[in-house]
């Protein structure tokens, strides 16, 4: 065999297991396969002169790359089994709970330290929420923020790239079953292992259906999330975010009983163009250094739509929804909640005139023509709850930028050690579709990392 172990993508997920591999057992021959780029040559080209909107790179550095989806992100790592993936029923909730620990404790290590760690747990917030029926769930969230996230991936990459082999810019082609392991193929050259582990996060959904369509290894597919990303003045939220950072918010709507959520709040942070397949959504982030932080506050507002039988293809119908965003307005649409509610689109003198300057340069438009009327509607309901634990949310000039869709890989099946029906073969990180968030798929890593060195012994 080449290899012992071959990891396939190096987000979080991945460079977990590698770290925790080389931890244990710094004698075994471990190879990172990465579609994307070395972390210092990730340059997302938009600089909002020359180039404002997407391009569509070969490799999205947002999405691509050491680092994975997460490398640009915010680098909020949720410490909880309340979202952010169902790792838990798996492994355990204590054990889900203390591998995120371990991965936090890691990630102070390599750089973090000193970022603060909030936690929503017994704050006056969940009272104030729940008087306005609102449900406000329990978190601790580490905020490295964009700038501090990059410097600790660069010095765990620093502690790895002589341990182990590490190959960018090469995508996996395919994976085979063969005598004693795995054969992992590339387009110049094919190499061998006895443990291969899958970690192709959301970006790679396509080719693990493709790989798990292969091997015939049972997959199910039946959630999408949709929705719009919300910014307004930090000012408005401050009160929430000063003490909490982020608040997962869940809201029972009156009209259809739908839940509807705050997802990925970044207070003083921006939104930004997210690429996945080809086609434009939006998503945000913040930085920990002042210097880079804006005037406002961001956060996606969610509605989960899980599909019976016989609809099986749910990230189809999320990216329908998108492509239409993507057809009226070239890339994202931005609407202001007074234009929405009054039924007329936004127009770019009616943006000049708002009082709130958008950080995402977005197509003015009308989110009507996009959204299904119950995800709309849905959302609609929750900005005037939320107006009443943070007065100003449902301001004319609250910005709507859509669409924003958060597709679920499908699941595949796997065991308690996250293996499929093939020995030694593991499949990790959101691209199992179990984990949806950066310290559920570290975890991931780090557990099959553990198992595989157990075996070892
Ligand atoms: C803009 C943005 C902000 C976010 N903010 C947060 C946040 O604040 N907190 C949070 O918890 N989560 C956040 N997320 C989500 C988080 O980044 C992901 O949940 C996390 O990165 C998943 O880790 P992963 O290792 O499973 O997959 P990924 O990070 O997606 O990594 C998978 C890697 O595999 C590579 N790959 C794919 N296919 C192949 C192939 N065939 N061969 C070789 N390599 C391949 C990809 O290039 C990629 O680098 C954010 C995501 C985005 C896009």
């Amino acid at each position: 065999m080449d290899y012992d172990v071959i990891i396939i993508g190096a987000g979080p997920g991945g460079i977990f297991a590698c770290y925790e591999l080389m931890k244990i057992k710094p004698d075994m021959k471990v190879a990172v396969f990465e579609a994307g780029h070395a972390l210092s040559k990730r340059h997302c080209p938009i600089d909002g002169k020359k180039i404002k909107t997407c391009i569509n790179c070969k490799s999205c550095s947002i999405m691509s790359g050491f680092g994975g989806a997460g490398a640009f992100s915010d680098g909020k790592y949720n410490i909880t089994n309340d979202f952010g993936g169902t790792l838990y029923e798996y492994i355990g909730k204590k054990q889900a709970l203390d591998l995120m620990r371990y991965v936090d404790e890691i990630n102070m290590r390599y750089g973090g330290d000193g970022c603060k760690l909030y936690s929503t747990a017994g704050t006056r917030f969940k009272t104030l929420c729940i008087q306005h029926d609102l449900h406000l769930l329990d978190a601790s969230v580490r905020h490295l923020g964009t700038d501090i996230n990059y410097i600790v991936l660069k010095n765990i990459y620093t502690h790895l790239q002589d341990k182990v082999d590490f190959y960018f810019d090469t995508p996996v082609e395919s994976v085979k079953i063969i005598a004693g392991g795995y054969s992992v193929k590339c387009k110049d050259a094919t190499y061998s292992c006895e443990k291969c582990i899958v970690s192709v996060g959301r970006s790679g959904s396509k080719w693990m259906e493709k790989v798990c369509k292969e091997l015939d290894i049972p997959t199910k597919s039946n959630r999408v999330d949709i929705g719009v990303r919300v910014e307004l003045p930090a000012a408005v939220f401050a009160h929430l975010t000063d003490e909490l950072y982020e608040s997962k918010i869940v809201y029972r709507t009156e009209k259809y009983g739908d839940k509807v959520r705050t997802f990925c709040m970044n207070p003083k942070g921006a939104v930004v163009n997210e690429n996945t397949n080809g086609i434009i959504t939006v998503n945000g982030h913040s930085y920990e250094d002042p210097a880079k932080q804006t005037d406002n506050t961001n956060f996606a507002l969610l509605v989960a739509k899980h599909f019976s039988e016989p609809f099986k293809d749910s990230n189809g119908y999320g990216e329908s929804i998108a492509r239409l965003s993507n057809m009226l307005g070239g890339g994202v649409i931005v609407q202001r909640f007074g234009d929405l509610i009054r039924g007329r689109r936004s127009t770019p003198s009616r943006m000049n005139d708002s009082f709130i300057t958008p950080t995402l340069n977005a197509t003015p438009g009308d989110l009507s023509l996009v959204l299904p009327k119950r995800i709309l509607d849905g959302i609609i309901e929750m900005i005037y709850a939320l107006d009443k634990v943070a007065p100003g949310t449902a301001n004319d000039d609250t910005l709507l930028y859509g669409v924003e869709v958060k597709f679920y890989n499908m699941e595949v099946r796997v065991n308690e050690q996250l293996e499929t029906c093939y020995p030694g073969l593991y499949i990790i990180g959101d691209g199992s579709g179990i984990t949806h968030s950066l310290s559920h798929a570290s975890a991931s890593g780090v557990h099959v990392a553990r198992n595989i060195t157990e075996q070892v012994n």
